[in-house]
């Protein structure tokens, strides 16, 4: 097989001279074809081309304009019988207008769903389109439409985990607010209805979404309700199909949030819809305030979002509480760690000597917090107030400064919140799982945070972006490599594509002793290191490595599949280590309320941890992040995948606008136009010679000597006049290029 180049996806360039292989202009100017051009606002037009003289061509838009333009900028366009296909690989000429259009076509039809190959892209309407109805599940049950939809996909990995007994993943990228999560919830919709009627299990499922969007999505300036965690959920099935569990894990929430906002941006959705939506015995118990009295709230200048009515959700929140078996001891308990959470935010401390060390005031905030969780005002006012040291064999109390007091203040909540996030979670999988083991089939449904590279980019963003980086060697390799792999053991001649692997970029990060990783570790525990010490001892590391960027100052680049991401190594080794000192870990040890308690003895419990001292009893956050990482890529690969791209039209989550530049940024960046090249270059579809036989084998007009699977294949194959370009024929299977199964198909429904 030859190695052909990773070339451009602009194929089929129109040339002057009519390269071998490309369409030649004096063609197009004679059948007077439609091609596309950049235009002066850097949008594509499509027309026809008048005349050529030397280096430049006279184009005729379609909107009437004529214009002057340089040849080899010119591509050429589909014929109108391939306006909006279906799966881009039916395209004839494969460019980047020729995609964008074709895409923007059916958008603008509301079909929201197309193929890329394998994969499925969905570009989100901003707006409710009516494709989602029981009438919508009958007919993918029923294979009576064959249009892309995530129904299909849904389909399509119930019946591989039916026939084949193989346990199915559905991957769903995409950056934020491009419909992930709510492509999961159709997902797990259809699912739903397949695995069993309505009620039970299945339902209470469902109402999963409402809990964890409560407590881990956010209005941010991009999406007003943006997952602020990564999702896992299993669904399990006996061997007749039927559901009969499911199992949830999340990944690494974004604790900054609790008590830190952007400006125009929200905390946890759950806490405005306590607020509003709380009855009044509830709030009295709780001492409850309206969001505007908490300065967690308050800061970022946003309480409210358009068109949701946040004391409603409370209602249906408590239903989907009862649905899932949390008791109403439970949900008080919930609720009253939210309102300490809040009324945290509120105590503040007055400075008490002149090295600016400092006391929590006594106010009606301090007592609300001692009382919600259970323990005396002076207690918590010395847990946040001071820090023992120890001194020989004593330990002395020493005052806090200003900054360290608010330090300790908010780790607690931020503490107490992703404890509480986490025991809800583990809460739901009980009832769920409902103590069963399982030991059936399974489809897993993933919806993890997109890429981001934002205007200034922090840890959590690091974070974020290796997870990516990890999902796209999961996609990469499943879909290239294990392809050129079948090939190969199949003995198909194929030119291999020359795919682009990441796995450069992941050992920059996970390299030990001198990746990314390993040196924020080794950093975070050394003393008297800072954000400053970090950056510097990463580019005197890691400035030879290409994937690698030293910058100015605390920052750092990385190269990612994606695009370049510049970061800032401001508070990295803070969000890193989530320290909790040990004063606030005694001190919720030994609170009279169960959760506090509860939340000490998991952090201590966590698996993989030593405990060296009572500042850091946890695994470092990316440490721990990297092994989620790794025991999730580890079960994936034992899965078969299914992937779903969501596309974000445009960033002001409006139906009907399709921005070109913005989807295109996002093809690239999924290397979608990758997968389109080699899905077109290969075979597609594949059978064994078996399955082949069994189900065309009664086409054979006339009997044929040998009877293996293979000698019928062929046969069947030559009956059927189908092009020797068109298949090829490996040892166990048969290899078709796309469009070929159909036009079987087709004969077979004939007879
Ligand atoms: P994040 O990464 O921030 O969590 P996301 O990719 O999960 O983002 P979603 O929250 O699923 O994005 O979608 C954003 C919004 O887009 C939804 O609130 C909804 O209004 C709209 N949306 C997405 N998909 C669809 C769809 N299929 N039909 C109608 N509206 C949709
Ligand atoms: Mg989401």
């Amino acid at each position: 097989a030859v190695e052909e180049k990773k070339g451009e996806y602009l194929e089929g360039k129109i040339e002057v001279k009519g390269g071998k292989g490309n369409a030649n202009i004096g063609y197009f100017i004679n059948k007077k074809l439609h091609v596309w051009c950049r235009l002066s606002n850097g949008m594509w037009g499509s027309g026809t081309i008048q005349s050529t003289s030397g280096e430049e061509s006279i184009v005729s838009l379609s909107n009437g304009n004529v214009i002057k333009v340089s040849t080899s900028q010119l591509l050429p366009a589909n014929p109108g019988i391939l306006e909006a296909v279906n799966d881009l690989i039916q395209l004839s000429y494969l460019n980047e207008p020729s995609v964008l259009h074709n895409l923007k076509r059916r958008y603008s039809h509301d079909m929201i769903y197309s193929k890329a190959g394998p994969v499925l892209i969905a570009v989100n309407p901003f707006k409710d389109v009516q494709i989602y109805g029981k009438d919508f599940v009958t007919s993918y049950r029923e294979k009576a439409t064959d249009s892309p939809h995530v129904f299909a996909i849904a389909d399509n990995a119930y019946n591989e985990m039916m026939n084949d007994g193989l346990n199915q993943s559905i991957i769903i990228s995409g950056e934020t607010g491009a419909g992930k999560t709510e492509t999961a919830k159709f997902a797990m919709q259809y699912l739903a209805s397949l695995g069993g009627g309505y009620g039970g299990k299945e339902c209470k499922i469902l109402q999963t979404h409402c809990i964890l969007e409560a407590f881990g999505n956010a209005k941010t300036s991009r999406n007003d309700s943006s997952s602020r965690f990564g999702k896992l959920i299993d669904i399990h099935f006996t061997a007749l199909g039927k559901i009969s569990g499911a199992n949830i894990q999340t990944f690494l929430l974004e604790k900054s949030r609790v008590v830190q906002l952007a400006a125009g941006e929200r905390s946890y959705h759950i806490f405005y819809q306590l607020c509003a939506g709380a009855p009044p015995a509830l709030r009295e118990r709780l001492n409850l305030k309206m969001a505007n009295e908490y300065n967690y709230l308050v800061q970022s200048d946003c309480l409210v979002i358009n068109g949701v009515d946040d004391g409603q959700k409370f209602q249906k929140l408590k239903e989907a509480f009862d649905i899932v078996q949390i008791c109403k001891e439970e949900q008080e308990q919930v609720f009253a760690m939210l309102a300490a959470v809040l009324w945290l935010g509120n105590i503040s401390f007055q400075v008490i000597d002149k090295e600016n060390h400092v006391e929590a005031l006594a106010d009606e905030a301090l007592t609300s917090v001692a009382t919600l969780i259970g323990c005396a005002p002076h207690e918590l006012m010395q847990a946040i107030s001071t820090h023992r040291i120890q001194v020989g064999k004593d330990s002395i109390a020493k005052k806090l400064t200003l900054q360290q007091a608010i330090d300790t203040r908010d780790a607690l909540a931020k503490f107490i919140y992703a404890s509480l996030f986490d025991w809800l979670v583990e809460q739901i999988n009980n009832s769920l799982e409902a103590g069963k083991k399982h030991i059936g089939r399974s489809i897993s449904i993933i919806d993890i945070y997109g890429f981001e590279s934002l205007k200034k980019n922090s840890f959590e963003q690091f974070c974020i972006n290796y997870a990516n980086e990890r999902l796209q060697q999961h996609f990469n390799r499943h879909l290239f490599k294990l392809e050129q792999e079948e090939y190969d053991l199949e003995g198909i001649d194929w030119t291999k594509v020359v795919f682009e692997d990441n796995q450069e970029c992941l050992d920059l990060f996970e390299k030990k002793p001198l990746g990314i990783l390993s040196l924020l570790e080794e950093e975070s525990n050394a003393p008297n290191s800072t954000d400053f010490t970090l950056a510097n001892k990463l580019k005197q590391h890691l400035n030879s490595n290409s994937y690698f960027k030293g910058d100015r100052g605390r920052a750092f680049g990385v190269l990612h599949f994606a695009g370049e991401v510049l970061y800032d190594t401001n508070g990295f080794l803070d969000k890193n280590r989530d320290p909790l000192s040990s004063e606030v870990v005694q001190l919720l040890s030994s609170c009279d309320s169960q959760l506090p308690q509860l939340f000490v003895k998991k952090m201590f419990n966590q698996p993989l941890q030593s405990v060296t001292s009572l500042d850091t009893p946890m695994q470092s956050v990316a440490l721990q992040f990297k092994g989620q990482l790794f025991k999730l890529m580890h079960q994936l690969e034992s899965t078969r995948s299914h992937f779903i791209c969501c596309i974000k039209p445009n960033s002001k989550q409006l139906p009907g606008t399709y921005e070109e530049d913005l989807v295109l940024q996002q093809l690239r960046c999924y290397g979608i136009f990758e997968v389109i090249r080699i899905s077109r270059s290969g075979y597609p579809t594949r059978m064994t010679h078996q399955a082949f036989t069994e189900r065309y084998g009664f086409l054979l007009s006339e009997p044929i000597e040998s009877q293996d699977p293979l000698s019928i294949s062929v046969a069947l194959l030559k009956q059927f006049n189908v092009l020797p370009q068109m298949y090829q024929i490996g040892y166990t299977k048969l290899f078709l290029r796309t469009g070929q199964i159909s036009a079987l198909e087709d004969r077979r429904k004939q007879v």
